[in-house]
């Protein structure tokens, strides 16, 4: 079972961990301990690479406390290559032109430091 150190240790070095179920073939981002599907408890590991599209974005301008003052910021739901979706923050792009971000947009994954977190974020690609 891997670990959260693992899981951020991860994501510095520019990969998603997640988790692919044995049983039925589930692909979940991040890692999970236990198939969303089918409630197995045997799963592999899985990296993603960190290559996706966006399917939907939102842009928050009410953020919880301690991201107050990273608002407003775009973040987005991305269909990973590997076949499974993922929420994060969309960086490299105006939060006053959401429009610039749409369904299909491709973007790659890039730690963002966040304080003293390692969050999800992807970069629009050209
Ligand atoms: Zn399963």
């Amino acid at each position: 079972m891997m670990m959260v150190k693992d899981y951020l240790d991860g994501l510095k070095n520019g990969r998603i961990p997640g988790s692919r179920c044995k049983r039925c073939g589930n692909v979940m981002f991040p890692l999970k301990p236990v198939c969303s599907d089918c409630g197995s408890f045997d799963l592999n590991e899985l990296q993603s690479k960190g290559k996706g599209v966006v399917r939907s974005c939102t842009v928050i301008y009410a953020a919880p406390v301690r991201l107050k003052d990273s608002a407003p910021y775009v973040v987005g739901l991305i269909k990973l290559e590997e076949g499974a979706s993922i929420m994060g923050r969309i960086i490299g792009t105006d939060p006053d032109h959401p429009d610039d971000i749409k369904a299909g947009t491709k973007v790659k994954f890039e730690p963002l430091k966040q304080g003293d977190e390692i969050v999800v974020a992807f970069r629009p690609q050209q």
